[in-house]
C-alpha cells in the first residue's frame, strides 16, 4: 500500500526514520524469534531485556559513554526530570545555576525553585534574556559560575526560539546537568563535562514517553530516603524496571539507534544536519527580509528554525498553502509566532530542499 509522504516539520513528537518505521511495521505482529508483538512480552522477559541492553547500548556507543554514566529509561518527560535533577542532586545548603535561553529553560528554572522547600538549595539565575526575547546563547563574560555550585544546568537547543548553544557553557569544574530534549543525539558532545543529559525521545529517538536520563553514578548523591519513584537510585538500581517502562518506545530507540550509525554516527548526521540547516538559513538570508528568522545568526539552531514573514496576512497565507502542499507542522508556537521549521535527524534532506523552493516560488509570487 502507497502511503503519500508528507514533509514532515513537526516539533515533537516528530519524524522518525523512514526505515525504522518500516522494520517496526514488519516486525509489528511477529517480533523475529519471539512470534508475539514487542507489545505483548514482559518487561522482565529475555526477550525484552535483549531490546532495552541493544538501546542502552546504542546510545552508549553513540555519545562514547564510559562506564561511570548510567544510561535509563523513564517517563514523564524532561518536564519530571526538571524537578527530579534538583531533588536528587541538590541538598540543604547546595546551589545550582541555571542559564536560560528560552522557555524550556525558564521551566526547568521555575520547577527548580518549586523544589526547593524539600531540598532547601539555592537556585541561581545566572542568565536570562528573556527581556530581549530569547534570541542568543550568552558569552562566557555574561554569566558568573560559582565553582561551589554544584551544577550548571542549560538547555541546549530551545525548541520554541531556535536557539542553540554551539558549544557547552564555560563553567570550569563544575558539572553541566543539560536538557538535550530537542538536539539529543545530533552532533557530539564532551560528556566529561557532564554530570547528567536528558531528554524526551519524541523528537530525535523515538515515540514519547520515554525520557532519556544519562547520570554519572558518582554525581549522585547517597541514597537519602526520596519517595521511591523519584529517586534516580531505584531506577538504576533496577536498570529502568523498577516498574513497567514504555517497551514499544525503548525498542524504538533502539531501530534509531542502528539507523544513526548507519549515517555515520553523531559525526555523520551532525555534517548532514548542519547541510539542512545551512540550506534554510541561507534562503532566509538571501530573501532581502522577506523572511527573517528569529535567533541571532551564532546561535542558530540546527534543529528548530523559527522564522517569520514581514506581514501577518503573508504568514497567514503561507501557512495555508505550506499545508495544500504537503507541508507539514510549520506554523510556529504561539510565543514566537509565524514560521517553524523543525528539522531534526530523522527530516530527509528533500524535505528542506522542497521547503526551500517552495519559499523561493511563495516570495516570487507575494514579494
Ligand atoms: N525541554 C525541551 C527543550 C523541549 O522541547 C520540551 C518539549 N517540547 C520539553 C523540555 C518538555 O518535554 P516533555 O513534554 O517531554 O516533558
Amino acid at each position: 500500500m502507497a502511503v503519500t509522504q508528507l514533509y514532515n516539520f513537526n516539533a515533537g513528537p516528530a519524524v522518525l526514520p523512514r526505515p525504522v518505521l518500516e522494520q517496526a511495521q514488519a516486525e509489528l505482529l511477529d517480533l523475529p524469534g519471539v512470534g508475539l508483538s514487542v507489545m505483548e512480552i514482559s518487561h522482565r522477559s529475555a526477550d525484552f531485556e535483549a531490546i532495552i541492553g541493544k538501546a542502552r547500548d546504542g546510545i552508549r556507543q553513540l555519545y562514547n559513554l564510559g562506564d561511570d554514566f548510567e544510561v535509563l529509561f523513564l517517563q514523564g518527560g524532561a518536564s519530571l526530570q526538571f524537578e527530579m535533577a534538583p531533588l536528587n542532586l541538590l541538598h540543604e545548603g547546595d546551589k545550582a545555576q541555571y542559564l536560560v535561553t528560552g522557555s524550556w529553560g525558564q521551566k526547568a528554572f521555575a520547577a527548580a525553585q518549586s523544589v526547593q522547600r524539600w531540598n532547601g538549595a539555592e537556585i541561581d539565575l545566572a542568565f536570562s534574556d528573556e527581556d530581549a526575547g530569547f534570541t542568543r546563547v550568552p558569552d562566557s563574560n555574561e554569566y558568573e559560575i560559582d565553582s561551589a555550585a554544584r551544577y550548571v544546568h542549560f538547555t541546549s537547543n530551545e525548541t520554541i526560539h531556535g536557539v542553540q548553544w554551539q558549544s557547552e557553557p564555560q563553567t570550569g569544574k563544575v558539572l553541566l546537568v543539560a536538557d538535550v530534549s530537542s538536539d539529543m543525539l545530533s552532533r557530539e558532545i564532551d560528556v566529561s563535562k557532564y554530570g547528567m543529559i536528558y531528554g524526551g525521545a519524541q523528537k530525535n529517538l523515538g515515540p514519547s514517553g520515554v525520557t532519556v536520563v544519562l547520570i554519572r553514578r558518582d554525581f549522585l548523591y547517597p541514597k537519602n530516603g526520596l519517595p521511591k519513584m523519584l529517586d534516580y537510585h531505584t531506577h538504576v538500581s533496577k536498570e529502568s524496571l523498577y516498574n513497567t517502562p514504555n517497551t514499544f518506545g525503548i525498542y524504538i530507540i533502539s531501530l534509531v539507534c542502528d539507523w544513526l550509525k548507519d549515517q555515520g554516527s553523531l559525526n555523520g548526521i551532525a555534517k548532514i544536519n548542519a547541510a539542512k540547516a545551512k540550506l534554510l538559513y541561507d534562503a532566509i538570508d538571501a530573501s532581502g527580509g522577506f523572511y527573517y528568522g528569529h535567533a541571532q545568526k551564532e546561535s542558530r539552531s540546527v534543529m528548530n528554525v523559527p522564522f517569520r514573514l514581514k506581514d501577518g496576512e503573508l504568514e497567514k497565507r503561507f501557512i495555508a498553502e505550506a499545508a495544500a502542499a504537503d507541508f507539514v507542522g510549520i506554523k510556529g508556537h504561539r510565543d514566537v509566532g509565524g514560521l517553524r521549521a523543525s528539522i531534526y535527524n530523522a527530516l530527509p534532506l528533500e524535505a528542506v530542499e522542497a521547503l526551500v523552493d517552495f519559499m523561493t516560488e511563495f516570495m516570487r509570487r507575494c514579494g
